[in-house]
């Protein structure tokens, strides 16, 4: 793919879409841009913006439309993600966001992978995932830190998100199945979509991955 990169990864929550997207970003240097980071950093900051997403967010519900969309197109029209490109890594989860994306930035996206991950096993994933509160590293109740629940990268707490318990995570992967999953046959009707089978060794996935980025023009 020629620069900029224009990227996005669709899949169930637990897909491993974050930890992909990290290595992605490393090898080609394309800024990652994580929705559900984003909504993170501002509910701890305590922006407008996080005050008003952390109520949907700790339900397992989708932030609404309108408040996501905006940020997400002001930050894709920042230097570094016009010059590079980007890694969408949680956007857009409704058709609305993609229609929103395709209208603010012509060409928006060059290619969407798929990442697909049987439910069976990203419920398995996402029930026991820990993640770092300093720096989001994850880890998991069977693949802990070294000592305790303190981060081996930063020193940081290791905790269980509020949105991985069992209530929380069956209504994102409903939510998921409603509202994300269409955007799989309408990007594969623009001829964007490769589906890549996520749930084998990492880096498979990731060469797998890359092999779609270098067959795209
Ligand atoms: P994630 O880390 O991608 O699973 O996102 C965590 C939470 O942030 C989601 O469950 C939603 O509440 C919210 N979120 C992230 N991305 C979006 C988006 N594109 N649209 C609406 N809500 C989002």
């Amino acid at each position: 793919m020629n620069k900029p990169f224009r990227i996005a990864m669709l899949g169930k929550q637990g897909a491993g879409k974050g930890t992909q997207c990290s290595r992605i970003s490393d090898q080609f240097s394309i800024p990652h841009i994580s929705t559900g980071d984003m909504l993170r950093q501002a509910v701890k900051v305590g922006t407008e913006f996080g005050l008003k997403a952390a109520e949907f967010m700790e339900r397992g519900d989708l932030v609404p439309d309108d408040v996501i969309i905006g940020t997400v197109v002001e930050r894709l029209t920042q230097d570094d993600a016009v010059d590079r490109g980007y890694l969408l890594d949680g956007f857009p989860r409704t058709l609305a966001q993609a229609k929103a994306l395709d209208s603010a930035i012509e060409g928006a996206l060059k290619l969407v992978v798929n990442l697909d991950v049987a439910t069976d096993i990203v419920l398995e994933r996402l029930s026991s995932r820990r993640v770092c509160e300093g720096c989001g590293r994850t880890y998991s109740t069977t693949n802990p830190p070294t000592n305790g629940w303190v981060c081996d990268t930063c020193g940081g707490e290791v905790v269980q998100r509020a949105d991985d318990t069992p209530d929380a995570i069956s209504r994102r992967l409903a939510i998921y199945d409603e509202l994300t999953s269409p955007l799989i046959d309408w990007y594969s009707e623009k001829g964007l979509l490769v589906t890549v089978e996520g749930s084998g060794d990492l880096d498979i996935v990731t060469s797998k991955i890359v092999e779609a980025i270098n067959s795209v023009a």
